[in-house]
């Protein structure tokens, strides 16, 4: 188990998210200070529900494209960014921005409070790969202007942008690029492979597949994802990524499906789609290199981590995405009693 010396204020942009959630409790367990950015786009308030209460938790509900007003932060998570295909491709500009000027503010940030910032990058960057599994020094094969570029090229861009306040500025960076992960707090039928799968199961509707199936995944459960992530936080300042983080177990589309409807007792038989455009083929992390630099490795299997998910499913019906305001939510944020580690001009921000 990773550990840090001593208490540290710590920014995660995203916080309210699938991975975000778990980071904060993660680093609320070790003793940290977390304040959680978000402007819940795709996260929601109930994956935070647990830690609002919390002495050393705050939130600040803003989008990250917008200045941040924090006084001090000894270390920045970057991940802020909607990942599913279908909810980011909704808006592209927004989505492109959310990476791009996100990404400037978090580094501002990080240069003004002397910090160390993490960018939550990803296998995306490697686009439909050509070379099989990728490690970090393949470039990738992206479509700049396909339906997925917005997210992306964003990734690249941020990627440069971080690269270059390192060169330029001497900030101390991590270039972290996560590989699909999976695990409870995912939102049901956000688009995402395994929410998806899981969704028609519980549905008893057709598991839809686009393609034939035989394009390959390899799906990291999200305990082992943050352990990755806070070991390269706090590696040695030499190292800055890009690094992959992921489990190199691969799967088939098809054989994930069956196993999911396996798992939930479904009858749902696949119901086959075109493939979509830029959908790459194949998927699976060299992680050699976190091996080597960080000794990560990923210890949960698929079929653990599978039944892990879907036993958080059965005890939670978490809202959609695409119902509308939640009125839960809003009762949980009303609760919350603001930040008290704020500059004045951002304070007006911050939820009360
Ligand atoms: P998620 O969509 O569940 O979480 C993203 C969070 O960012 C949400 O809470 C959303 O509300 C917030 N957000 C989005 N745009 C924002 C904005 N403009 N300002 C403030 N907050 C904003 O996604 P996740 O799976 O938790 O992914 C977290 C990060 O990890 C993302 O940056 C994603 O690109 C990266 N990543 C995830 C995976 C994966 O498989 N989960 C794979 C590769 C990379």
């Amino acid at each position: 188990m990773t550990t840090t010396p001593s208490p540290k204020r710590i920014l995660v942009t995203g916080g309210a998210g699938f991975l975000g959630s778990h980071l904060c409790e993660r680093l609320l367990a070790e003793g940290q200070q977390v304040v959680c950015l978000d402007n819940f786009s795709s996260g929601s308030p109930h994956n935070i529900a647990a830690l609002l209460g919390h002495p050393a938790f705050s939130l600040l509900q803003q989008d990250v494209v917008d200045p941040i007003g924090l006084l001090q932060v000894d270390q920045i998570y970057n991940l802020a960014c909607t990942a599913s295909p279908q909810l980011y491709q909704r808006n592209p500009v927004q989505t492109l921005k959310t990476n791009v000027l996100g990404a400037m503010q978090v580094l501002d940030l990080a240069l003004r409070c002397h910090a160390r910032v993490l960018q939550a990058s990803t296998s995306e960057v490697y686009g439909d790969p050509l070379v099989h599994p990728q490690p970090e020094g393949y470039l990738g094969n992206v479509n700049p202007i396909g339906p997925r570029a917005c997210y992306d090229e964003g990734k690249r861009c941020a990627e440069t942008l971080f690269a270059d306040y390192h060169r330029q500025h001497g900030l101390s960076i991590k270039i972290v690029r996560i590989f699909n992960t999976y695990g409870p707090r995912m939102l049901p039928g956000d688009g995402r492979v395994i929410s998806s799968f899981f969704a028609h199961a519980q549905q008893g509707t057709g598991m839809a597949i686009y393609g034939d199936g035989s394009q390959t995944r390899s799906f990291c459960y999200v305990s082992d994802m943050v352990d990755g992530l806070l070991r390269m936080m706090n590696s040695d300042v030499t190292i800055t990524g890009p690094l992959n983080l992921g489990n190199p177990e691969e799967i088939d589309v098809l054989s994930l499906a069956r196993k999911i409807a396996a798992l939930a007792g479904s009858a749902a038989a696949p119901v086959f789609s075109p493939r979509q455009p830029d959908d790459p083929r194949q998927r699976k992390p060299d992680i050699s290199l976190a091996w080597q630099q960080l000794g990560w490795a990923p210890q949960v299997s698929l079929d653990h981590g599978l039944s892990q998910t879907y036993a958080q499913l059965q005890r939670t019906a978490a809202p959609a995405t695409d119902t509308g305001p939640d009125p839960g939510a809003d009762a949980l944020l009303r609760g919350h009693p603001g930040l008290p580690i704020f500059a004045e001009s951002a304070a007006s921000t911050a939820r009360a």
